[in-house]
């Protein structure tokens, strides 16, 4: 018997009849003689509108009576599903996080789960019952309760399945899994039937919304198993997995991309210490964060030109910061273009094996298409460029690095 943690998205639980198979979808797991815990989102859509309704009521979103107001929709589907179960003939309740409960660091708004007392899931699971517990939600330190952040209930499941030693946290989704490319763009992406955690949190983080980052994060250092699966069918998806259990590791794994980056120049800008100190620290005290950076050596000594990007949200109020500075900065002038995607090349074969760069560099340069900024990390090669060229610059990439499904 293996022991299952199952959560199933917004989309997954957008309605009744959605509710009534996701219901199916416990009993099939049961029948196959394992015990299930699920964890649950709120309908596709609603916490959004709660998040209007809490704002526009004047709650700031870092308050607990905003979070006591966004929380609800999951306690919606929780019940729902317990009571689907139940006509069903499977005995089953629900859990908001308050009653278990889920410890939390109380950031409202934002909470991370400091843990989960587990006790009365495991009476339950023992006598056969099916916990649903509501995710995203938890507990403050003041006895309030505190969400997790956007997308949160994919954290919820994964630290619930560690709590519970569970064998699998299955993630059921609209997708069947992880890519190797957005398949709307690249018509010949493959499902990857296993990718690693650094891999998938690459790709969260880049912009593939599959997974919540944090969840990618606390699974990997928990080594708790995911997997990514359709709640359409009962075809098996993608197992998100150590390094160790991947026996033939490509060289690149995925591309992953985002539009979301905005490109900000000063150009002329004092070569002198404390000139990129006196930059970001301005813009991290404003809490905005910087992704991309790229400074040139001065010609003279004197001035060089600097690169950085930050999200497209931040863009504005990144210029009025720089700006702020010009005196003590003493720019020649500031440029900024929000007409840029960042393209990531992303596979741990890497740091065994030289050239990904290049044939970046080349399948790029025989499409006439420009790099902008460049940046590294061990397990990934990213690279700025505009935005027009999104699609025909993923499609030569996927294509170069022999990812295409034949
Ligand atoms: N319902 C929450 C949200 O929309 C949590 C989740 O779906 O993961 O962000
Ligand atoms: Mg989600």
């Amino acid at each position: 018997m293996a022991r299952i943690v199952q959560k199933f998205g917004g989309t997954s639980v957008a309605d009744l009849e959605r509710i009534k198979i996701v219901a199916a979808t416990v009993k099939r797991e049961l029948d196959a003689g394992n015990q299930v815990c699920v964890v649950l989102s709120a309908m596709a859509g609603v916490t959004d509108q709660l998040v209007g309704y809490a704002l526009e009521a004047g709650g700031s979103n870092n308050s607990p009576e905003y979070d006591a107001v966004i929380a609800t929709g999951e306690q919606v589907t929780a019940g729902l599903l317990a009571l689907c179960l139940q006509k069903m003939g499977i005995a089953s309740r629900s859990w908001l996080g308050w009653q278990l409960p889920v410890h939390t660091d109380g950031m409202y708004g934002k909470a991370r789960i400091m843990g989960i007392e587990t006790a009365a899931l495991e009476d339950a699971l023992a006598k056969g019952e099916v916990p649903v517990m509501a995710g995203f939600q938890g507990l403050s330190p003041e006895g309030r309760i505190a969400t997790l952040g956007r997308g949160g209930s994919d954290t919820s499941a994964v630290a619930l399945a560690a709590a519970l030693k569970a064998d699998r946290c299955d993630i059921y989704t609209d997708v069947d899994g992880v890519y190797t490319t957005d398949p709307r763009i690249v018509a010949p992406a493959k499902k990857l039937d296993k990718i690693t955690y650094e891999e998938m949190l690459e790709m969260a983080s880049l912009g593939a919304k599959v997974l919540q980052t944090r969840a990618v994060e606390l699974a990997m250092k928990t080594g708790q198993r995911l997997q990514v699966r359709s709640s359409y069918s009962d075809a098996p998806g993608t197992l998100v997995v150590d390094e160790d259990e991947i026996v033939e590791q490509e060289l690149v794994s995925g591309i992953a991309y985002s539009r979301d980056e905005a490109k900000i120049t000063l150009i002329q800008v004092a070569d002198k210490p404390g000139v990129a100190a006196s930059i970001f620290g301005s813009l991290a005290d404003a809490g905005i964060n910087v992704d991309m950076i790229v400074q040139n050596v001065s010609a003279d000594g004197q001035a060089t030109d600097m690169t950085f990007t930050v999200s497209t949200a931040d863009l504005d109020r990144a210029v009025e910061t720089v700006a702020a500075k010009k005196a003590e900065l003493d720019y020649a002038d500031l440029v900024s273009d929000a007409n840029v995607v960042k393209i990531s090349v992303i596979g741990v074969g890497m740091r065994s094996h030289a050239g990904i760069a290049q044939t970046m560099f080349q399948t790029l340069a025989e499409k006439g298409i420009n790099i902008q900024v460049i940046s590294t990390s061990e397990i990934k090669v990213s690279v700025l460029v505009a935005e027009e060229y999104t699609e025909l610059a993923l499609r030569a990439l996927h294509t170069a690095y022999g990812l295409d499904a034949e």
